[in-house]
């Protein structure tokens, strides 16, 4: 067996830091675009943990190695919990550049096994200057940890995985392995324009849209007074639950009420869908001016009257964008959970109006066509409208 290198020292400074190793996916599919949705993942990283005093995000061997004052672990893993485009991450202990080293804390990490776990040591050599081949020293480490620890080797089927990695960043020893978010950095797909409305389903439909790498702003309509300002408050709640994973937010707050009241006298048993065909083409003059080339709704095959193959169609007739529906194939029961673990459910169920309850027909029409409903709105200036409630809106900022 080689003898153990002892040519580098613990890096100054870097003594009691902790640190995290963060790993990313499905980036690695991304070919020639790889190294700019690293470079948006690695800028999204530093933004989540900006705050934090004495983080570091380091980008290294496309992974990052984020280092932080041990009291902020728990801070930090959470924030990084909801960065898109991490799959996993591992708190590690940094350790000098040598095999004694390597085994120290791997002893100590075996040795908080329940006596009679068995181990296996992996060992990822990225900085190929290092000495030792990868086996070698995780054969090398593996036997003096079994001595030093009793515990046992087994290469097979180990009780627990204690990893070495050697790269020019550093050596970091870890056996804990925490899932990511997975998806694809926010902003590396572009932006988008989230109908956010007050209820269970537009957060969820917005957080898949970030998950898969955009950038979204929120558009509410609000119908004041009837729906009052508390579902405005709602509604900036849910975007702020939202910012925590995309930092801050941009809402604009429709006023929609006289909009709702000359639609309605048009309609006949379309309100719903002509308030809808117009929410549409507002958002779309707002996307305009936000450089967003898509929308993104809450809509579910199915949920509602509005929600026939028929009337979706019929209401997206009214906007050239393409329009993103995430919660399509989703049971409600499966929204109602999602909700529960990204954080919104709570804020979605409190008891406010949503304005599409109101101003609603005796019995909404379930397969409307798209020139029924522009012969409903034929008297209607549906481009001036929308431009008018575009320029009517209030852009609030919320930040995570
Ligand atoms: P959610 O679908 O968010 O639970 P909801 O059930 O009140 O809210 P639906 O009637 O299912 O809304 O409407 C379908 C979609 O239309 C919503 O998911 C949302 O994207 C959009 N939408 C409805 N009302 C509004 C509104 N007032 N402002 C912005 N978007 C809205
Ligand atoms: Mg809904």
């Amino acid at each position: 067996m080689q003898s153990a290198p002892k040519t580098h020292t613990q890096p100054a400074g870097t003594q009691n830091a902790g640190a995290i190793v963060v790993r990313i996916g499905e980036i690695f599919l991304k070919g020639g675009n790889r190294r700019q949705f690293f470079r948006q993942l690695v800028q999204n990283a530093k933004r989540a943990v900006g705050d934090l005093e004495g983080v570091v995000v380091e980008p290294s061997h496309l992974r990052a190695i984020v280092r932080h004052p041990p009291a902020l672990e728990r801070r930090v893993l959470d924030r990084l919990s909801r960065v898109f485009g991490l799959t996993s991450m591992s708190p590690a202990t940094e350790v000098a550049r040598d095999t004694a080293a390597m085994a120290a804390e791997a002893t100590r990490a075996a040795s908080a096994l329940p006596p009679g776990t068995s181990f296996k040591i992996e060992t990822r050599r990225r900085d190929k200057s290092f000495p030792m081949t990868s086996q070698d020293v995780s054969r090398h480490v593996g036997g003096e940890v079994a001595a030093a620890s009793g515990r046992p080797v087994d290469l097979h089927a180990p009780g627990a995985v204690i990893e070495i990695e050697i790269g020019s960043a550093g050596c970091f020893v870890y056996s804990r392995v925490l899932p990511g978010p997975g998806g694809l950095p926010v902003g590396s797909s572009g932006r988008a324009g989230l109908l956010l409305s007050g209820g269970i389903d537009s957060p969820v439909a917005g957080w898949y849209a970030m998950r898969r790498g955009c950038r979204i702003h929120g558009v509410y309509f609000h119908s004041f007074p009837y729906t009052g300002d508390k579902t405005k408050e709602k509604v900036l709640d849910l975007a702020r639950e939202l910012a925590l994973w995309q930092g801050q937010t941009p809402v604009y707050v429709v006023p929609f009420t006289e909009a709702q009241k000359q639609l309605r006298e048009a309609s006949g048993p379309y309100a719903v869908l002509l308030y809808r065909r117009m929410m549409l083409r507002a958002a779309a003059v707002i996307a305009r001016r936000e450089r967003a080339p898509a929308l993104v709704t809450g809509d579910n095959l199915g949920q509602v009257s509005s929600q026939t193959l028929e009337n979706l169609g019929a209401i997206e007739a009214a906007c050239e964008l393409p329009i993103l529906r995430p919660l399509l194939g989703f049971d409600k029961q499966e929204i109602v959970e999602k909700a529960a673990r990204i954080g919104t459910y709570e804020t979605s169920i409190q008891p406010y109006d949503d304005c599409c309850s109101l101003f609603l027909p005796k019995h909404p029409a379930t397969r409307a066509s798209a020139s029924a409903l522009a012969r409903a709105e034929a008297g209607l200036d549906t481009g001036a409208m929308a431009e008018q409630l575009a320029g009517g809106a209030e852009r609030v900022v919320v930040k995570p």
